[in-house]
């Protein structure tokens, strides 16, 4: 049988180190995830299990420019370190976690500020503010075979030059473990599916012509310019 119209394109990612791609599946999203930023958004971290929003899998960027997105005057950037599944399935429990874990990267969750408060006041869906083009930039991935799995070090956002954003990934609310467990209990996790794992304090606007320099340490840098 053949398709209708030519199947989509396969999202994927490069791989540092190697010629093959990392085909994305699904892409997840954790929300305040560190203490700070749950507090600047306005809740109580204390109080609140985690919960997760979805990118879809094309909104991966992997060049250095992004396009300013249409219908929002208040772009932000929000520093995350990504994790990438090589395997998956229903109900993980967070000591097996890891080992479904091919490796990490450093991504940026762009979000429509205005338009997710406008949903977040109205109760309507996350998408519009969250699940745009290009909403996911996102470094190649670095296997866990070459880094092992980065539980601390620190997480930060220059934007032209000026520091933005910073943490600890020891800091995290839900440790990337038991991030996985919780989502294995609500979705069908597989191969090839993406999770970000939340943003420190500082998130902020964006404009035209903003260097957006970020890192991890041990993972990588990003490097993105907004156009
Ligand atoms: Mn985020």
């Amino acid at each position: 049988m053949t398709h209708v119209f030519a199947p989509p394109r396969q999202p994927s990612l490069p791989i540092k180190g190697s010629a093959q791609l990392f085909p994305i599946h699904r892409i997840y999203c954790v929300g305040r995830n560190y203490a700070e930023h749950a507090r600047e958004m306005g809740s109580d971290p204390d109080r609140e299990p985690p919960f997760f929003f979805q990118k879809n899998a094309d909104n991966v960027l992997t060049s250095g420019e992004l396009p300013y997105p249409p219908q929002t005057s208040d772009l932000h950037f929000e520093i995350e370190l990504v994790v990438a599944l090589k395997s998956g399935g229903a109900s993980i429990k967070a000591a097996d976690a890891l080992s479904h874990v091919y490796g990490y990267a450093v991504g940026l969750d762009m979000t429509r500020r205005d338009l997710q408060n406008a949903a977040k006041k109205t109760g309507r869906p996350w998408e519009v503010g969250k699940a745009f083009e290009r909403s996911a930039p996102c470094t190649p991935i670095v296997p866990a075979s070459a880094i092992g799995h980065p539980n601390a070090g620190a997480i930060w956002i220059d934007v032209n030059g000026e520091r933005r954003q910073t943490g600890d990934l020891k800091q995290m609310i839900w440790d990337i473990p038991h991030q996985i467990e919780f989502l294995s209990g609500l979705f069908e996790l597989a191969a090839g599916d993406l999770i970000f794992t939340g943003t420190p304090a500082g998130v902020g606007s964006t404009k035209r012509g903003d260097r957006l320099k970020g890192h991890v340490d041990g993972v990588g840098d990003l490097d993105v310019v907004v156009v």
